[in-house]
């Protein structure tokens, strides 16, 4: 009941069994931060800073940045904060940069490979970033990572930015340095990702459109689209064992964090950490508290057996069931 949720506002995510499990929220503007920790947030898992970029006539300069940034690192206090670099182009078109329209634009110029051109832009998103961070625990995370180079160019951008920062003797602070795991290339480089970042985080929407080539806004082949497919689960698998291999933390912050139905296979995937709209987090962390991890790894392996989808959603209601 309502009583037995107000318990789980402070909590951290853990399951009856003692296994932590971070429950964040997704933010897309800085008002959201607040009431998102007030709605038991154990940290920012994904703020989309694109929204800060759209509908309107120019970008936010490096200050309007900054103020943003620093007020969703007050909002949070000791609690981390994940900032994700701009991903904008493609499906999310901004006027004042001109893109060409496209055929394709899921597949097309959009997030980390629009940075190269407007590198300026970039620059004063890392220059915000890294001044903020001096005001709480931030990472930095890239989205629509899909190549190694694409993340050590990033890499020298940051340094640059730094050595720029010092010679003007403006402070900043430390930051970790994450991309989005949403291109399943991706999972098959993770050994050497892990030698390039610090953590992951899955974006499951755009993972599924992208290993099952389906279109996620695209209603005709809409009943294609689900992270249910074994396939899926197998890749959650490669890239949820690859960090932990080498010690990384690995998180997920796309839609599929937020069903309840699911929960039990992400906490058996072992994710770190499940990222969702501020209030599916108490709901969460309740479900957590009654689920048993090692039922969860066993659940977790059998899905990643099934044939089909039917298969995994019929093992997902037996262990529903199971649990009454
Ligand atoms: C995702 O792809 O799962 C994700 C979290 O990013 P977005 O939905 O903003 O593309
Ligand atoms: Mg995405």
């Amino acid at each position: 009941g309502k009583e037995r949720q107000h318990e789980f506002l402070a909590a951290s995510g853990m399951t009856k069994d003692g296994k932590l499990v971070e429950v964040a929220a997704n933010i897309a503007c800085t008002v959201e931060a607040e009431p998102a920790f007030s709605l038991g947030a154990e940290g920012i898992g994904l703020f989309r800073t694109e929204m800060l970029f759209m509908d309107r006539a120019s970008a936010p300069d490096e200050a309007e940045q900054f103020e943003c940034y620093r007020q969703v690192l007050d909002a949070a206090g000791d609690k981390p904060v994940i900032i994700r670099s701009m991903d904008i182009g493609g499906d999310k078109p901004i006027d004042y940069l001109n893109l060409p329209a496209e055929h394709n634009p899921f597949l097309g110029y959009r997030a980390v490979r629009i940075y190269p051109q407007f590198v300026t832009l970039f620059r004063t998103q890392l220059r915000a970033v890294l001044r903020a961070a001096q005001h709480g625990h931030t990472k930095l995370m890239i989205p629509m990572i899909q190549s190694i180079e694409e993340i050590r160019w990033v890499k020298s951008q940051l340094a640059l930015v730094k050595a720029e920062l010092e010679s003007e003797n403006i402070g900043f602070g430390e930051l970790e340095l994450g991309i989005m795991v949403e291109i399943p290339a991706v999972a098959f480089m993770m050994d050497q990702f892990c030698r390039e970042v610090d953590f992951f985080s899955i974006g499951s929407n755009d993972m599924t459109q992208y290993l099952l080539a389906v279109d996620r806004d695209n209603d005709n082949v809409a009943k294609l689209y689900n992270s249910l497919a074994p396939s899926f689960l197998r890749l959650l698998r490669e890239v949820v064992v690859g960090a932990h291999e080498y010690g990384k933390w690995v998180g997920l912050c796309g839609e599929l964090g937020a069903n309840k139905k699911v929960l039990p296979l992400l906490v058996g995937a072992g994710l770190d950490e499940l990222s969702m709209a501020a209030p599916s987090i108490v709901p969460a962390k309740a479900l957590l508290s009654q689920l048993d991890s090692k039922q969860c790894e066993a659940l977790f392996q059998q899905a990643c057996d099934c044939a089909t989808i039917a298969e995994v959603e019929a093992l997902l209601d037996e262990f529903e069931r199971s649990q009454e």
